[in-house]
C-alpha cells in the first residue's frame, strides 16, 4: 500500500485528499453515502483534539453534558430562521417500535432548541446564570455533496451551549471561546487561522452573529474550521429561557453555541499534508516518534534489539507517543515511507553502527526530503540528508522532544508563509476576480448581499469573514465602489 504513489497535489489536490485518506486509514467510506467510518488512527487523532479542547472548555469554566439524538420536530419550528435553515438537511424518525409516532423526531442536526428547552426548565433565578455546558457528539446534516471528513451526513463535533443574564456577558463568551478555538488550531494545529466575523448570508440560521476561525488550505481555499455563535435573545424567546433578575423583573435569557468538529481533521490534513502523504503536528500527532531497527545480520540483531526496546521504554516513560515497528516482514525502506505516508512527525533509527557509537539517526518528516515534496516522490526508501541528525542515546528523550517541539513550530511557520504569500489586495475588482483563482482577496467590502452574490457568481468566491483585526478608517467597496467600513475576505471554499 505504501508503496503506490499517492496522486500529486499539484496534479489533482482532490484526489491527493481522498487517497490519503484512505490510504493513511484515518477514515473509509460507509454503505450509507454520505457516512463515514473513522478508523482507529483517524479516531486516535480526534480524540488528541478532544483532549486539547476539552482541557481549554474545562480551564474556562465549562463543563460537559450529553443531551438526546432525537428532537420532536415541533421544537425545530419555534425558531424560524433556524427551521428555515436546517429544514434541508433534516433527517426525520416517523416511525419507532413498528408504529407510526405520533410527533416526527428529527435526528439533531445541532441541539440549540432541545438545550435551549431544557434551560428554561433549569434556569429560573439570575443565580442560575451563567449556564456553561459543552457537549460531545455527533449530528446529521442530509448533505448531498460529501467528501470524508469536510462533509458528512453524520460527523463527530462538540456543541457548547451558553446561557447569561446580560448581552455583555453573552457577546463576551462568543469571543472568548473563539479565543480559545484561534488558540488551539494555531498552537495545538498548527494551523493559522484568521477570526472574523461571518456576513449575514454566510451566518449560522438563528443567530444574530456568527464568528469564524477561517484556515487556507494547501490549494488556497479557505475551511471554516470552527464558530462561535451570539444568538441574543432569539432561542430564549423560543424556549422561554426566563429569569429574574436581581430586581425581581422577568428577563429573557441571552444564548451562545459554538462548535468544532472532525472537519479540522481534514484541515491538518489540507495545511501540511505533501506529496509523500500526511504530515502531523506533534502536539496532536497519535504517534509522535516510530522507532525503526535497522538489522543487518544475525550477529548483531540481539544487541540492535536490546537498544530498540531501552529507548522505547525510555521515551514512553518520558511521555512520548512513541511505536516501535518491529515487523520483519518488509524492509527498512518499506516502514519508512509508511510512516512518512501516515504523517509520523520523527523517525528513530536504530541499527549496529548506532548500538557501537551509542546513537540514534532522528529523520524529521517535516523536512525529509523536503526539495522533493513540489515534484515526484521518491520512492527509493533512502530519506534525504536534509532533516536528518545523529544524536547521543544519552539524554535521548529530552532531544526527541526538544525536536518534536521545534518540528511543531518549523509548521506552523510554513503554513503561514504559504498562506500570507496567498493573500492579495487587489486593486480593482478584475483583479479580484483574477487573485481568488489561486489565494484570498482581503478587499473592502460595503457589506450588502448584492455585491457578495455578484462576487459569488462571477468567481465561486464567498465572503469568508470579515477579520477582528481591521486597518484604520474606510474605503471604497471592491464590487460597488461605496464607502465602505470593514475589509474582508473572499475566498473559495470547502
Ligand atoms: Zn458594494
Amino acid at each position: 500500500m505504501a508503496d503506490e504513489k499517492l496522486t500529486p497535489r499539484n496534479e489533482d489536490f482532490s484526489e491527493w485528499y481522498n487517497q490519503i485518506v484512505q490510504r493513511a486509514e484515518l477514515a473509509d467510506y460507509a454503505p450509507v453515502r454520505g457516512c463515514m467510518v473513522v478508523r482507529p488512527y483517524g479516531w486516535a487523532l480526534w480524540e488528541n483534539i478532544q483532549q486539547a479542547l476539552d482541557r481549554r472548555f474545562k480551564e474556562t469554566g465549562h463543563v460537559n453534558a450529553a443531551f438526546p439524538l432525537f428532537i420532536p420536530m415541533s421544537f425545530l419550528e419555534k425558531e424560524k430562521e433556524h427551521v428555515e435553515g436546517f429544514s434541508p438537511e433534516l433527517a426525520v424518525v416517523t416511525i419507532g417500535g413498528g408504529e407510526k409516532l405520533e410527533e416526527p423526531l428529527v435526528v439533531r442536526p445541532t441541539s440549540e432548541t432541545i438545550i435551549g428547552y431544557m434551560y428554561s426548565k433549569w434556569i429560573q433565578s439570575y443565580r442560575d446564570l451563567p449556564v456553561l455546558i459543552n457537549q460531545w457528539g455527533n449530528v446529521v446534516r442530509w448533505e448531498l455533496r460529501t467528501r470524508l471528513f469536510l462533509r458528512t451526513l453524520e460527523f463527530y463535533w462538540q456543541e457548547g451551549h451558553t446561557a447569561h443574564s446580560t448581552e455583555k456577558e453573552a457577546r463576551e463568551e462568543t469571543l472568548r471561546m473563539l479565543d480559545v478555538y484561534a488558540d488551539f488550531a494555531i498552537n495545538e494545529g498548527a494551523v493559522p487561522v484568521i477570526k472574523g466575523v461571518k456576513s449575514q448570508t454566510e451566518k449560522f440560521a438563528g443567530a444574530n452573529m456568527s464568528t469564524t476561525i477561517e484556515a487556507m488550505m494547501g490549494d488556497t481555499r479557505a475551511l471554516q474550521s470552527g464558530t462561535s455563535h451570539f444568538l441574543g435573545q432569539n432561542f430564549a424567546k423560543a424556549f422561554n429561557i426566563q429569569f429574574l433578575d436581581e430586581n425581581n423583573t422577568l428577563q429573557n435569557a441571552w444564548t451562545t453555541s459554538w462548535g468544532l468538529s472532525t472537519r479540522f481533521i481534514g484541515a491538518i490534513i489540507m495545511t501540511h499534508g505533501d506529496d509523500q502523504g500526511l504530515v502531523f503536528p506533534p502536539r496532536l500527532a497519535p504517534i509522535q516518534a516510530v522507532i525503526v531497527p535497522i538489522l543487518k545480520g544475525e550477529a548483531e540483531n540481539a544487541a540492535v534489539m536490546e537498544t530498540v526496546h531501552r529507548v522505547f521504554a525510555e521515551l514512553k516513560a518520558a511521555g512520548i507517543r512513541v511505536k516501535l515497528d518491529d515487523r520483519t516482514e518488509v524492509t527498512p525502506g518499506f516502514k519508512f515511507n509508511d510512516w512518512e505516508m501516515r504523517g509520523v512527525p520523527l523517525r528513530i533509527e536504530i541499527g549496529p553502527k548506532d548500538v557501537e557509537k551509542g546513537t540514534v539517526a532522528l529523520a524529521r518528516r517535516d523536512t525529509v526530503r523536503a526539495a522533493n515534496t513540489g515534484g515526484t516522490p521518491v520512492r527509493d526508501g533512502k530519506p534525504g540528508r536534509e532533516g536528518k541528525s545523529f544524536v547521543p542515546q544519552v539524554g535521548l528523550a529530552a532531544a526527541v522532544a526538544e525536536t518534536l517541539t521545534d518540528i511543531q513550530k518549523s509548521l506552523l511557520e510554513k503554513a503561514t508563509a504559504f498562506r500570507d504569500s496567498h493573500i492579495f489586495d487587489p486593486k480593482d475588482y478584475a483583479e479580484l476576480t483574477e487573485v481568488v483563482q489561486n489565494g484570498w482577496a482581503y478587499s473592502w467590502w460595503c457589506e450588502s448581499a448584492e455585491c457578495e452574490a455578484k462576487v459569488k457568481e462571477d468567481t465561486k468566491a464567498t465572503t469568508r469573514c470579515i477579520p477582528l483585526d481591521q486597518p484604520e478608517g474606510h474605503g471604497k467597496c471592491i464590487v460597488c465602489g461605496k464607502d465602505a467600513k470593514h475589509k474582508v475576505y473572499f475566498a473559495k471554499a470547502y
